[in-house]
């Protein structure tokens, strides 16, 4: 799987960034609703996450493993498109130094 650019964020920097109803969708979509290319459906007992970015369009990509099969899958969430994600993205990305 190619990793998409982005910056590379961590779970803190992540939870700063989601206000309380994207924390609620962010989790049900990483305990549930992330498609495992090798199960062949959503996986059914969530995923580890394993890495953050914040993408270019201030979406929030992430990439971890099924807990099922221990495959690698990702997904897409696009907050980019919420204003204040957005003004909230910015301000992270201004704060973390990129060497
Ligand atoms: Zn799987």
């Amino acid at each position: 799987m190619s990793r998409q650019s982005g910056i590379k964020i961590n779970q803190f920097q992540l939870a700063v960034l989601l206000d309380e109803s994207d924390k609620e969708f962010f989790k049900s979509i990483v305990s549930n609703n992330v498609y495992c290319l090798h199960c062949r459906g959503f996986t059914q007992k969530g995923i580890d996450i394993e890495e953050i970015y914040l993408t270019k369009f201030n979406d929030v990509m992430v990439y971890g493993k099924c807990k099922v099969c221990n495959g690698e899958v990702g997904r897409l969430f696009e907050f980019g498109k919420e204003n204040e994600f957005s003004i909230r993205a910015n301000k992270l990305r201004k704060s973390i130094k990129v060497s």
